[in-house]
């Protein structure tokens, strides 16, 4: 029997058992609308409390006020965005000098459109700065391309296709430096986004000692549900919501509730909380798999490269370039043998241009067609990455005969 063998966990998580028991009853038994009075609904109520105290516990907020709850990361990095410029058009005037924004050229399409969109709106200059060829960003290019009129600053804390970790830290202290000589000047402050969605299994997100105002992340990355997603908002930041209606989340987000999404997000976060020490032995284990796939693939395929830095990489990702193959081709024969993995993005997944991604490391257009994402999640074991293995390289052994672009015998 063919086996299913799951390797897109950057795309999506499955619901962890204990999430999924604890969102049930908030579908049929607990159904009440928090913005209800009677105590039905503050029932519910209570629920989402609980999971923005989970989350802001776990982000190290200053209040569990400073967490928004949105339908995921991309309306997340829509509002922080979108909603810094609604405010200082709000304040100024449309007359206002035009705000400079700076992103690296390979956010998520949901900063990097957005951005793109109001740019064309003629509301905001945005600078799209280099990668270097390890897949991080230079701290040194984001202090230089500070302008006096910079609003906002968006670098991602780990780049979804290559799992690149970028430094959001001392990004942070740059900033922070930056404002200092700026309030002195009586100057209005950077306001600094990080897109979180792939560093919350893995990496510290101690808002306070990252030095951000805003951050995103999504439940189905975390074994939550999909549509649902955060928004930490530092108290203070200037900024304005994007989407109008009641007065829900603090008149900071109109729409009902999405109670079941919610409370199951919370225990995917209290999940990591809880499990902080096993997380650790489970984030080694994924590591060792991974690099045992990295060091296996790279040996015993010729002309095969690991896309972006092997260190500063989170532990489940893995992207390799091989020459002369179409990493569609790799992707369908995969899919065949029961193997799921991605090209790029899922995100992207609809479109024949090769990843912005992979060409902001510089990579030539035929280079970034023929890569491969493989990202590992907790449940994957051993035997999966050997047969993986196996079944990688039987296949590009095969494409490359068929294309008449046989390297190196192997
Ligand atoms: N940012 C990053 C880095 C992502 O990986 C994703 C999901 N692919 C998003 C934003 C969008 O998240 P969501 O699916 O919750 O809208």
């Amino acid at each position: 029997m063919q086996k299913n063998i799951y390797l897109d966990y950057v795309a999506t998580t499955p619901v962890d058992k204990k999430v999924f028991q604890k969102m049930k009853p908030y579908f049929s038994e607990k159904f009440g609308n928090p913005s209800s009075v009677h105590s039905f609904g503050q029932e519910a109520m209570q629920a989402v409390d609980d999971a923005r105290e989970n989350i802001a516990k776990f982000l190290s907020c200053s209040s569990s006020s400073e967490i928004l709850f949105t339908s995921g990361a991309t309306e997340s990095n829509n509002m922080a965005i979108r909603g810094v410029l609604r405010k200082y058009y709000t304040n100024l005037g449309k007359d206002a000098p035009i705000p400079h924004i700076i992103i690296s050229a390979f956010e998520h399409h949901s900063v990097l459109t957005t951005c793109e969109e109001l740019e064309k709106e003629k509301l905001a200059e945005v600078s799209y700065l280099p990668i270097e060829n390890n897949g991080i960003i230079k701290t040194e290019t984001i202090k230089k391309a500070i302008k006096k009129t910079t609003l906002l600053i968006s670098i991602m804390y780990v780049n979804n296709e290559i799992g690149t970790i970028q430094p959001i830290e001392e990004v942070g202290k740059i900033i922070a430096t930056e404002n200092v000589i700026r309030k002195e000047d009586g100057m209005s402050k950077i306001f600094f986004h990080t897109d979180a969605v792939q560093a919350i299994n893995y990496l510290d997100c101690d808002v306070q000692k990252l030095g951000v105002d805003l951050l995103s992340f999504s439940g189905h990355k975390i074994y939550g549900p999909k549509g649902v997603g955060v928004l930490y908002i530092k108290k203070g930041t200037a900024i304005k919501r994007i989407q109008d209606g009641g007065d829900q989340e603090y008149k900071m987000r109109a729409g009902t509730y999405n109670v079941p999404s919610i409370v199951g997000l919370g225990e995917a976060v209290k999940q990591i909380i809880e499990h902080s020490s096993e997380q650790n032995n489970r984030n080694n284990k994924i590591k060792d798999l991974r690099d045992y796939l990295i060091s296996k693939v790279l040996k015993e395929i010729p002309n095969t490269y690991l896309n972006g830095s092997l260190e500063k990489r989170t532990p489940n990702n893995v992207n390799f370039r091989f020459d002369n193959i179409e990493g569609e081709g790799l992707l369908l024969s995969l899919d065949m043998e029961g193997i799921y993995a991605s090209t790029g993005s899922a995100c992207s997944s609809g479109s024949l241009n090769p990843s912005h991604v992979l060409l902001a490391l510089g990579l030539k257009h035929e280079q970034a067609h023929g890569s491969l994402r493989l990202t590992l999640g907790k449940e994957t074991t051993r035997e999966e990455i050997d047969f993986t293995i196996e079944k990688i390289k039987t296949i590009v052994k095969r494409l490359r005969k068929i294309s008449g672009n046989v390297l190196d015998e192997f």
